[in-house]
């Protein structure tokens, strides 16, 4: 079974992912931090992120592969916390706007989960990489919940306001892709967390996750 989750960045999507991966066996993969270690590979590679030409062939020969709950990129580990910075985060949008890097993508996540029961997080994975998922959800919170969440995370060196005007412009980059663009599936149960305690959302998937099975 497929369990696939979308929303917007700050929504809960990790965390309630990786809870439903624990108490449940399946696999989670969490598929921002690929496109989060291929922006910091392009970063690493001292190219102009935003030229298309530079970019690709960096992007062309890279391997991707989630194994025990950990993304390798061209077969070394990657520590998730050097993924969750706030120069990854403000190129990341733009560089998964690029259709090559979705496809070098969405091909590992296929393959990542194939034959497994998995809960795979993002933000096309219920419209995209696996449209036929047995369950999908769009979990959804307002801007002022998203940006305190982040924040009480302490992973950033913003503030608050800055912080969410950095939200909502990948937000919007987001939701302006070409391909691969953020958007509510018309199958996908969609849930406001903006007012819900992470346990209440985890119950509720739950339920949607066994009334399919
Ligand atoms: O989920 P997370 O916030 O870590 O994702 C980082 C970025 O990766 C997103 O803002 C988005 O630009 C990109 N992404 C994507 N498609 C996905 C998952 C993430 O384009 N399925």
């Amino acid at each position: 079974m497929i369990v696939a989750i979308d929303g917007p960045a700050g929504s809960g999507k990790s965390a309630i992912a990786r809870m439903v991966g624990e108490n449940t066996g399946f696999t989670y993969i969490n598929s921002g931090l690929f496109y989060r270690a291929l922006t910091r590979k392009v970063l690493d590679s001292g190219c102009d992120p935003s030229r298309r030409e530079q970019v690709l062939p960096i992007v062309a020969d890279t391997e991707l592969r989630w194994r025990d709950g950990r993304l390798y990129l061209d077969g070394k580990p990657v520590p998730a916390a050097s993924l969750r910075t706030d120069e990854v985060d403000s190129h990341v949008a733009q560089l998964s706007s690029f259709p090559e890097l979705r496809q070098l993508v969405n091909t590992a996540l296929r393959s990542s989960a194939r034959d497994q029961d998995s809960v795979v997080e993002g933000r096309d994975i219920t419209t995209v990489v696996f449209p036929d998922a047995e369950v999908k959800i769009y979990l959804d919170a307002s801007i002022e919940a998203r940006a305190e969440r982040r924040y009480k995370e302490n992973t950033s060196g913003l503030s608050l306001d800055a912080l969410k005007a950095a939200i909502a412009e990948r937000d919007q980059r987001d939701r302006d892709k070409q391909q691969g663009s953020l958007q509510l599936s018309e199958d996908a149960v969609h849930l406001d967390t903006s007012d819900l305690t992470i346990n209440t959302v985890y119950e509720t998937v739950m339920e949607i996750i066994q009334s399919k099975r």
